[in-house]
């Protein structure tokens, strides 16, 4: 990297902008700054940057290029596991925490957000016009992070990948300037940034397709751990002719006797399944029913305004250390049912789940970017909570060891948000755009700047 100026200088230039949103190490607030929410990973950059303007943003960048620093765009950081062990001392980690503002065109059906908001911000705007929007399991995921990663949402075998619903951004880029992305402008750059994300630059204003559900048939079964088999395989067959409304999740889950759990899962082993059906009450209800023929303990399905989905899952509402592996899988049948519920006990992930892809899910968008489908039918993911750092090699193998057990099931897809450890390689989950994509990245970054969380070529 050609260095015009020092770090110090950079640092310097940008606490008189900052102030007291710039953080090197030894600050006062720094470790509270550095941290992200997958605590699993200790990243500890050369100084944590919390811009509250994209002219801001484009301050950071600038410093950065002219000094030989990196950036590593994050939001939340619900997707910092694959920054685990990357040596974060050269680079500023640009905090987009405190760029949450969301507004929405009802007219066009569509959300215009600032580049750290998360999926509650947007809900919590789109409710009033009667809207929802394509997010993930978890409301404190954000935006830009999940949906230009691909985003797998429980609408998602109607709707397909929530970056198909991706207009425009606006982009802090490699030498600081900011520039629009869309199918008009910059078309090259909006191409590769859906796919591409943190690795093209740092968005500081996304524009979503919003959808048009205020309520929805939403909900969870849940069964005891003992009737896992019965249970995981009446859903594979029933998943083989579920119609393209229905988006659901079957998790095995091992949970620690904890007061903070709800009680019905609180040392407990259990069996759910939680998703959604875009049906009118009645024909949701004959679609579920195969599954409510299994007598669960719990069935919380029925309609519930649109924006309660987020709580369905059940995921963390506070920041957490976790690890995970995943894997996208093809035709399933009994045998792998027998080999994914013996591994899930055996090895006792704290979660392994398995989500019913196919459909839209499997469908490129006429407009796509670069990643815009799932290769695959499922897609298999197995997390485990890692409280302290020497669980991680534990969990690590917990997690394996259920993928490596469907390994005969398993496809060459990857489904980018759900890789969350270091070194794996992503290419595959940029599919036929991967050589592409890379040359891109050479030519808008050849400097290298950008760390993003799935590094491009
Ligand atoms: C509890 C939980 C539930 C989840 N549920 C789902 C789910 O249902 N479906 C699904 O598909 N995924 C899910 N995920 C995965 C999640 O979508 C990814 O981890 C995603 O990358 C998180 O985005 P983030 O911005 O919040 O995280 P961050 O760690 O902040 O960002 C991850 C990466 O996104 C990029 N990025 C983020 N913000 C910007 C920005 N403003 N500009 C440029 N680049 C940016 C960067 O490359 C960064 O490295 C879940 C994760 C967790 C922890």
């Amino acid at each position: 990297m050609t260095a015009l100026t020092t770090a110090d200088d950079a640092v310097a230039r940008l606490r008189e902008v900052l102030r007291e949103r710039l953080f090197t190490a030894g600050d006062e607030g720094y470790d509270a700054a550095r941290l992200p929410w997958n605590l699993v990973t200790d990243q500890r950059p050369y100084a944590v940057a919390v811009p509250r303007t994209a002219d801001e943003v484009a301050t950071v960048v600038q410093a950065a290029a002219a000094s030989g620093l990196r950036i590593a765009p994050q939001a939340t950081g619900h997707g910092a596991g694959p920054l685990r062990g990357t040596d974060l001392g050269d680079t500023i980690v640009v905090s987009l925490r405190e760029m949450r503002d969301v507004a929405v065109d009802p007219g066009a059906r569509t959300a215009t957000l600032q580049g750290g908001a998360v999926w509650h911000d947007v809900l919590a705007a789109a409710t009033p016009h009667g809207l929802t929007a394509a997010h993930g399991s978890a409301g404190d995921v954000s935006v830009v992070g999940y949906a230009l990663g691909g985003g797998v949402s429980f609408y998602g075998r109607t709707h397909g990948l929530a970056v198909n619903g991706v207009r425009r951004a606006r982009v802090v880029v490699a030498d600081g300037s900011i520039v629009t992305a869309s199918a008009d402008e910059n078309p090259e750059l909006f191409w590769a940034l859906r796919g591409g994300a943190g690795a093209f630059g740092v968005v500081v204003e996304l524009t979503i397709d919003l959808l048009p559900y205020s309520d929805v048939f939403a909900g969870l079964m849940l069964w005891d751990g003992s009737r896992a088999a019965d249970v995981a395989r009446a859903w594979v067959t029933w998943t083989a002719t579920a119609p393209e409304t229905t988006t659901t999740s079957l998790r095995i889950m091992h949970f620690p006797p904890l007061p903070e759990l709800p009680p019905f899962v609180s040392g407990r082993s259990v069996v759910a399944i939680d998703g959604a059906v875009l049906e009118g009450d009645a024909a949701a209800a004959e679609i579920l029913a195969p599954l409510r023929a299994l007598e669960p303990e719990m069935d919380t399905f029925g309609r519930i305004p649109a924006a309660a989905l987020t709580a369905v899952h059940m995921d963390p509402p506070e920041p957490s250390a976790a690890v995970s592996e995943h894997a996208m899988l093809t035709a399933l049948d009994d045998a792998f049912v027998d080999a994914f519920v013996t591994a899930a006990f055996a090895a006792r992930p704290m979660i392994s789940e398995i989500r019913h892809c196919g459909g839209a899910f499997a469908r490129p968008a006429a407009d796509a970017g670069a990643v815009s489908a799932l290769e695959g039918d499922y897609l298999l993911s197995a997390l485990t909570i890692v409280p302290v750092p020497p669980a991680v090699p534990g969990g690590l193998a917990a997690c394996g060891a259920v993928v490596d057990a469907v390994r005969p099931w398993r496809g060459p897809g990857v489904a980018l948000t759900f890789v969350d450890l270091p070194d794996r390689d992503v290419t595959a989950g940029f599919g036929a755009g991967a050589a592409r994509l890379a040359a891109l990245r050479r030519e808008r970054d050849p400097e290298g700047i950008f760390v993003a969380a799935h590094p491009v070529g």
